[in-house]
């Protein structure tokens, strides 16, 4: 049995029937997918016709390092026609100023190889223009403080980095650099630098820029995530003998002889059944939540570490004419309140006929918090995004046809495991339930969609070796660039040496 739908749950689901398993997922929600899951469409009128446009818990990106989702999505034909992120903008807000440079293709397409590719930044004119003189002296630092993630892997052993925030490494940072990463941070790891983890920053750097130029491409979902991902996944586990039940909350797990019982509420009746093995493949603050309540893992949960549940908010905006810029997507840095924004006709099939048919436009922004900002009415967050757009696309005043704003629940994840036993691992402290999702430990260094997806592969290989059938590879991660990979021996070399004496 799987117990949760997100990507997780659905890799593992999905991995047990290829293997002739017929698993059993409950999930809770009354569709699959979790953060990655579709909503309800918006409809609008327009060239005679309507237009509709599924909402999702957000638009996702598919980064270069995700090699296992990238390879599940092969083995089963699921969006084939991926589109490749081509230009992402760093806009910053000071008053009625914006000032906006072009920040992602630079790094990934820079000529000089990995750590030093940032310097592709400083062929741009633009990118100058947002500096300050401040930011020119403090680069040196800048630079010693990202060389920091060189020397510590934090997802694949222990560091002494507990407690310790971004806001720490920023202290001394120049004003503009250090509004640039901070920006880079809310919209990766959807949190403010003091509620950062300084390990899970060092673990971001990492995966997604620091080690490799083309770990920062990325490709987007040709359409919302839950017709392109998740729709299409679920089909596949049914196809292969599995079992989907949605609206089916767990509620209590029990020890038997032969594995667990699990409970589950669903049409307001309590349904239970027993299975060898168990996946759980919750969020964070749901995964607590059963194993505390459950008395056969209570005692051992109240022991572990859990990680805060995130909540978001997702604002779409409908214009009738475009933005003149041509970057399909930013981050936002000074005193915007929305953290990233992107252009959804640049991206998604169904918005870009639309926009083909009439010359309109469609904005998605994220508001990453702070929580007091998150806990405002509807109308001012809204009111707060709409003048952030107009702010930076002036072109697009009084041309707003539609808006809408989708508040998600506090289950995404703040990134900040270890590789310490106090946070619950794929192999679980119970024999017969391995665990999975995007905050689970397991030493493959991957963040969000590709965890998912990893330790869904992972919790699935514990199930089928315990049932004696042959597990999954899981691919590794591309090995630094040569430059990267001797810095991080020398600096590694440096910190053992420090360490010993
Ligand atoms: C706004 C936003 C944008 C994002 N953008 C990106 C991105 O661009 N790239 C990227 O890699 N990642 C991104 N992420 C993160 C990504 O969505 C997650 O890492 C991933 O979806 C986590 O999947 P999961 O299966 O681990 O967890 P979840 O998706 O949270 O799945 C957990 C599931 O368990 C179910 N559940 C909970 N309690 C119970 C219960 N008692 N019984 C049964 N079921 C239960 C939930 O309903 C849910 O479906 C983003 C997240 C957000 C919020």
């Amino acid at each position: 049995m799987v117990i949760g739908g997100g990507l997780a749950g659905l890799t593992a689901a999905l991995h047990l029937a290829e293997r002739g398993l017929t698993p059993l997922l409950l999930e809770a929600a009354p569709r699959c997918g979790g953060r990655v899951a579709g909503g309800e469409p918006v409809t609008l009128e327009g060239t005679g016709r309507t237009w509709a446009f599924r909402a999702e818990h957000g638009i996702h990106g598919i980064w270069g390092q995700y090699h296992n989702l990238r390879a599940l999505l092969r083995r089963h034909a699921i969006a084939p026609g991926l589109v490749p992120a081509r230009r992402e903008e760093w806009l910053h807000g000071e008053g009625k100023r914006v000032l906006r440079a072009e920040a992602g293709s630079m790094v990934r397409r820079s000529l000089i190889p990995a750590p030093f590719h940032y310097l592709g930044l400083f062929l741009r004119p633009r990118f100058w223009a947002m500096l300050t003189p401040f930011d020119l002296i403090g680069l040196p630092r800048v630079t010693a403080s990202l060389f920091l993630a060189l020397a510590y892997d934090p997802l694949c052993e222990p560091t002494a980095l507990d407690g310790r925030t971004l806001a720490g490494l920023f202290d001394k940072w120049p004003p503009r650099l250090r509004a640039f990463i901070a920006a880079l941070m809310r919209s990766g790891l959807a949190a403010h630098p003091e509620e950062v983890p300084l390990g899970g920053f060092l673990a971001f750097l990492r995966f997604y820029t620091l080690l490799r130029r083309d770990a920062w491409a990325f490709d987007y979902l040709p359409d919302d995530s839950g017709t392109s991902l998740i729709d299409p996944l679920v089909s596949a586990i049914q196809t292969h003998g599995g079992t989907v039940c949605t609206g089916a909350q767990a509620t209590c797990l029990e020890r038997t002889d032969g594995g667990w019982r699990v409970n589950w509420q669903q049409d307001n009746e309590t349904h239970s059944r027993e299975a060898k093995h168990v996946i759980l493949a919750l969020d964070a603050p749901a995964a607590r939540n059963l194993l505390r309540e459950s008395a056969a893992t209570a005692e051992v949960a109240e022991r572990l570490e859990w990680p805060q549940g995130l909540s978001t908010g997702i604002v779409r905006l409908w214009f009738s004419n475009a933005p003149r810029s041509s970057a399909e997507s930013g981050i936002c840095s000074g005193d915007f309140t929305i953290d990233n924004f992107f252009w959804l006709h640049h991206i998604q099939g169904p918005v870009a006929a639309w926009h083909a048919a009439t010359g309109g436009s469609l904005v998605e922004a994220h508001i990453y918090g702070p929580q007091e900002l998150l806990d405002q009415p509807d109308e001012t967050l809204l009111a707060r995004a709409i003048a952030d757009v107009q702010r930076a696309y002036p072109e697009l005043r009084d041309t707003r046809i539609h808006q809408t704003l989708q508040r998600n629940s506090p289950s995404h994840t703040r990134f900040s495991i270890g590789a310490s036993p106090r946070y619950l691992g794929v192999v679980s402290p119970w024999p017969g339930l391995s665990c999975c999702g995007d905050w689970v430990r397991f030493p493959h260094p991957a963040l969000f969609l590709e965890r998912a997806t990893t330790t869904g592969i992972a919790a699935a290989n514990a199930a089928l070796e315990r049932l004696g059938q042959q597990p999954f590879p899981i691919i590794p991660a591309s090995p630094p660039e040569a430059p990267a990979r001797a810095l991080q021996w020398g600096l590694r070399g440096v910190r053992r040496m420090v360490r010993t004496r």
